[in-house]
């Protein structure tokens, strides 16, 4: 009779008190660590846990047992929830593992504004209150050539704000092509509807022309839009309007031209082997009023919201009460502008981790995977080196692959291996491609190689 109150009142009588688990001898470096109130907070928990598994017919856990687990819910909890993790999927702009990593210009940034006080919204020259607005934004007209910037929290803020100040209870027309789902949920005609601005929608899905959005313009028209598909590609018998078809259109109705680049670019991708990625400066050029893309997609830098363009309308959007409520913090700023200031001086390639990633040289990443081989047979853990790809991500360069050498492991149970891996420290992120976990070395820095070494050696032996 497990549910017996009287046998499992006896049996909870065998736990120890609060104060007896804590003193237990494996308890007492995670009391030192994270402090007695914290440690007698989770030994009450344990306890009462204790107690339920008791009631619920469970039987009387050790002494010893409840101290590790004690232990082992303080280590997670001082540990938090977030941490580094190692990306060996070869996925560049991953964005469930944060997107772009920061130059080390950008880190040294961050750390230093972090640190301390900084000029963020004063003017020490006026020795008054000054914009946070004016920081990158000088840079960002100098590289994209536009006459005004602003930066927000994230470019669907961004596209949101610019939807608000200046579409709402107004038209806004757009592809049907381009009504699109750009991932964790985020849905253009939804951002559309919540900015209360009304969707037209022209064209078909696969083919939209000028004269679609021609019809489609009347006094109540407040913006064309263009969005950049994104994560997806179209193929086959499709035709797109070129932005400076609708900047003419637009400019002669009157009506600005807002262009969601979404990734965007400020190099120019083809000179990597890559399609062409449309670039912030040609959008600029090609006359959009307005421009919207990421901080941290192939600019690579930090979560940012980038609007470029006309001055009036970004003046419209810096003054609406959303811009408030979509501010970028100082730390973002700062690695903004050092990640700027890389391609100011023509070293983005060099400097920039995105771009560092994309322009390595296969025999660079064949003589990596083959040392990470070399490494792991030495332990007599059997791995070996495949030609494999990597990809961009971050809905950039939909389809495109870059060719790499990766790590393949011949693992019984190719998702144990890969459960192990993820779930070690660091957690490392791998792919299994044709029953082998492979482990790509574009997207790991070459300082973590020794650590991967050893995790992927500890996950072996844990899943052998
Ligand atoms: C990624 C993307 C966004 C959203 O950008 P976040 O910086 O993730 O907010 C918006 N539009 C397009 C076309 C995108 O690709």
């Amino acid at each position: 009779m497990p549910n017996d109150p009287a046998p499992a009142q006896d049996l909870r009588r065998g736990l120890p008190s609060v104060e007896r688990l804590l003193a237990s001898p494996r308890l007492q470096e995670a009391v030192a660590d994270h402090g007695r109130a914290l440690a007698t907070e989770v030994a009450r928990e344990v306890l009462a846990d204790a107690r339920a598994g008791i009631v619920a017919g469970g039987r009387l856990p050790e002494a010893g047992e409840l101290a590790c687990e004690a232990a082992r819910r303080l280590a997670a909890l001082g540990r938090g929830t977030l941490y580094p993790v190692i990306n060996a999927t070869g996925v560049i702009i991953h964005t469930n593992l944060g997107r772009a990593p920061l130059s080390a210009a950008a880190r040294r940034a961050i750390e230093s504004v972090a640190a301390g006080y900084s000029n963020l919204e004063y003017d020490l020259t006026a020795g008054e209150r000054g914009s946070r607005y004016i920081h990158a934004e000088r840079l960002l007209c100098r590289l994209t050539g536009s006459e005004g910037a602003l930066v927000v929290n994230n470019n669907a803020g961004a596209l949101f704000l610019a939807l608000s100040a200046l579409a709402q209870g107004r038209e806004v027309v757009i592809s049907r092509g381009q009504l699109v789902e750009i991932g964790g949920g985020f849905r253009i005609p939804d951002v559309l509807r919540q900015s209360g601005a009304r969707l037209v929608e022209v064209g078909t899905t696969n083919r939209t022309h000028i004269a679609d959005y021609r019809a489609a313009a009347n006094s109540q028209t407040a913006l064309l839009l263009r969005v950049h598909y994104s994560n997806f590609r179209q193929l086959g018998f499709t035709a797109d309007v070129p932005l400076a078809e609708m900047v003419a259109l637009g400019h002669s109705l009157g009506v600005p031209v807002l262009d969601d680049l979404g990734s965007g670019s400020l190099l120019d991708t083809t000179l990597y082997g890559l399609a062409p990625e449309p670039m912030v400066q040609q959008s600029v050029a090609a006359g959009a009023d307005l421009v919207t893309f990421s901080g941290d997609k192939l600019l690579g830098g930090p979560q940012a919201g980038l609007i470029v363009g006309r001055e009036e309308l970004v003046a419209q959007l810096r003054h609406h009460p959303l811009a408030r409520a979509l501010r970028v913090g100082k730390d973002a700023l700062a690695a903004l502008q050092a990640t700027l200031l890389h391609y100011l001086h023509g070293e983005a390639e060099q400097e920039v981790p995105v771009w560092r990633m994309i322009s390595l040289p296969l025999e660079s990443l064949s003589a990596r995977a083959t040392a990470w081989a070399n490494a792991l047979r030495d332990r007599d853990i059997p791995a070996s080196v495949v030609q494999a790809h990597s990809t961009i991500g971050g809905g950039s360069l939909p389809g495109e692959v870059l060719p790499t050498c990766a790590l393949a492991l011949a693992h019984p149970s190719p998702d144990a291996l890969t459960a192990a891996l993820r779930t070690g420290l660091p957690p490392v992120v791998a792919r299994i491609l044709a029953d082998q976990v492979i482990l790509d070395p574009r997207t790991v820095p070459p300082e973590a190689d020794a650590t991967l070494i050893d995790a992927v050696t500890a996950a072996w032996r844990a899943t052998g």
